[in-house]
């Protein structure tokens, strides 16, 4: 399996394959690859000729020392499930070849999306998530790119630096890939002992809650049942939200759709998920 660390090798490939006219799919990841990835990586290697998958923790998108560090890195065992899909080629740089000195990069500002959830609670993260995805997308220059809805915002963001930057790339989003009793596959999921692991299950729980519930009972009344659930399973909410998907503005009343979006610490590990609830049309 062809696995690159560094930017010329990319580069020199790249080249090939525009030559030969192929269209290149894009996967950026931090690794510790689950059902998840590949589910964007299956996508991504049936809509193009040949399919990149990046493995990179970045740590400037890490506000927390503690987080980074304790990231699962498991580079072997990446490579062993991605050899199993076809077309697929690893680009797994260290971070001096990410991020060599002297290459130009102009920030961005993201705006109103960046500041709310994940941004308000992690500051500097999405400033981390354009400045790596800048650069391979700069890099790489694929045709499509492939990022999960499991990380909602995020895509939102990738959406902003595309047009920002004038990239050209399609984005196409993936759906959130679950284990068969809810929880939302997250490489950090390894880090859970099984008793955290069944608490966390209360995050999804609290998600079909509201989604059943969306355009019945008050939001508020909602929401309140759907923190207690979180709460109850010994969770700590970073926050628990019923947004408009477009804006990720708060909602105050319930809308046709909406995005309700969760961050919480199951013990020391902190989980997102998110679930996109149609009001329920009352008879
Ligand atoms: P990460 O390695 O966590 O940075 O994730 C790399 C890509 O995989 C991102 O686009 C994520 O949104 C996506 N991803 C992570 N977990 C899932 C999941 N459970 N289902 C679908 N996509 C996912």
């Amino acid at each position: 399996m062809q696995t690159f660390v560094t930017r010329d090798e990319i580069t020199n490939w790249r080249k090939q394959l525009a030559r030969d006219q192929k269209k290149l799919g894009f996967v950026p990841t931090m690794g510790a690859l689950h059902d998840g990835h590949l589910s964007l990586v299956k996508k991504a290697s049936e809509e193009n000729d040949a399919v990149l998958v990046s493995i990179f923790v970045n740590p400037k998108q890490f506000n927390q020392q503690a987080d980074l560090q304790a990231y699962p890195r498991m580079l072997d065992a990446d490579i062993a499930l991605l050899r199993a899909l076809p077309n697929v080629v690893i680009f797994a740089p260290n971070e001096a070849e990410m991020y060599p000195t002297g290459l130009a990069f102009e920030p961005m500002q993201l705006g109103e999306i960046g500041t709310v959830l994940e941004g308000a609670k992690r500051p500097g993260h999405f400033d981390g998530v354009v400045h790596v995805v800048h650069h391979l997308f700069a890099l790489i220059a694929p045709d499509r790119a492939y990022f999960g809805e499991k990380d909602f915002q995020q895509l939102a963001v990738i959406r902003k630096l595309n047009e920002h930057y004038q990239f050209g790339i399609e984005i196409i989003a993936c759906p959130t890939k679950r284990d068969p009793d809810g929880l939302a596959m997250s490489s950090r999921n390894l880090r859970l002992s099984a008793n955290e692991r069944n608490n966390a299950l209360s995050i999804f729980k609290a998600l079909t809650l509201i989604k059943e519930n969306a355009g019945k009972l008050p939001i508020d009344a909602v929401r309140n049942q759907a923190i207690q659930i979180i709460e109850e399973a010994g969770l700590m909410i970073d926050y628990l939200e019923i947004v408009d998907p477009r804006s990720l503005k708060i909602c105050q009343s319930w809308q046709q759709i909406q995005l309700c979006c969760v961050a919480a610490f199951c013990g020391e590990v902190r989980l997102i998920d998110n679930m996109l609830c149609e009001s329920v049309k009352l008879p």
